[in-house]
């Protein structure tokens, strides 16, 4: 495995290669990343994962500063997992002196939900990075993680309106025993507020177990999931009940329906989602005792 630290490091690494694999990702590794690692490996004859913590994509500096850092850890895993290439660059290598360029996916994509919450700024931030990322590495398909949903769709956006060829995979959300998604950030939780957060897939569970059994009406199943939240002290930033594509709001569950939230738990912010079908497929949905 080799580790390049500048974007002409990777392109001299990249010479060559044929069929190129991309999983972005901020570090701090753990099995949701490794299963979008493990998909890459799968597809390609060459596996990049990038590493870096991007500074432009979070509001908060004291967020930023308590983001976990391991690289020697996530070395070791990429290595295990049989990633070739890991770009690891600095923030000055990603935003030279001088940086003037955003990319912007402007709507409903990057003004609701976490950009809401947290600021379209967030999704500058990211779309800028991932198109960044994209154009360094080149690759044939890259892989995100269904877990954040949004993100996925903004990156799509960006993609289609970039023009830029590459494929890009969802993959779906890694779980923990009991269900919480993993994250980065849980390492943060205390064992109390673990415990606690299992209330953000149960409430997800409660409602798609509300739609198996034929509950349609969006203000029910919004009440059902905040009686899940609320009975585990859990208070959501948001709880959304939207078009799967657009994020536009729905009052009842017609077609596929992406039920999102956002909570703090002891000071560490949990996204989760899950999508509601109300069709025959959503008794096959697998429930979170399978994790
Ligand atoms: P991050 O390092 O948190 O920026 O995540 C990097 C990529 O891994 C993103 O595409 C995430 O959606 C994905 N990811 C993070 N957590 C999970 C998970 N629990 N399951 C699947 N993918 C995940």
């Amino acid at each position: 495995m080799r580790i390049a630290r500048t974007v002409g490091e990777l392109r001299a690494m990249l010479a060559g290669a044929g069929d190129v694999g991309l999983v972005p990702t901020m570090g701090a590794l753990h099995e949701g990343h490794l299963s979008l690692i493990r998909r890459a490996r799968d597809a390609h004859g060459t596996v990049v994962v990038s590493i870096f913590v991007n500074p432009t994509q979070f509001g908060d500096a004291a967020d930023l500063e308590a983001y976990p850092r391991d690289e020697k850890r996530d070395l070791d895993l990429t290595r295990e997992a049989g990633v070739d290439i890991v770009f690891a660059p600095s923030a000055r290598e990603m935003y030279p002196e001088g940086f003037a360029t955003t990319v912007r996916v402007t709507g409903p994509l990057t003004e609701s939900l976490e950009g809401a919450g947290r600021g379209s700024a967030h999704f500058d931030g990211v779309a800028t990075v991932v198109a960044k990322l994209l154009i360094a590495v080149g690759p044939r398909a890259a892989y995100f993680g269904q877990k954040d949903a949004q993100q996925l769709l903004v990156v799509r956006r960006m993609v289609a309106d970039l023009g830029l060829a590459v494929d890009i995979v969802a993959c779906p959300t890694s779980r923990e025993r009991g269900g919480l998604a993993r994250s980065s950030r849980n390492v943060r939780l205390s064992p109390s507020d673990r415990e606690r957060a299992l209330a953000v897939p149960r409430a997800l569970e409660v409602v798609a177990t509300a739609v198996a059994q034929g509950e349609r009406d969006v203000a029910d199943l919004r009440a059902r999931a905040l009686e899940v939240l609320l009975a585990a002290g859990v208070e959501p930033e948001y709880l959304a009940f939207v078009e799967p594509d657009t994020l536009e709001p729905v009052r009842e569950v017609a077609g596929p329906t992406l039920c999102a939230l956002a909570a703090g738990v002891g000071g560490v912010r949990l996204i989760d989602n899950t999508v509601l079908s109300p069709g025959p497929q959503a008794e096959e949905r697998h429930t979170i005792e399978e994790y």
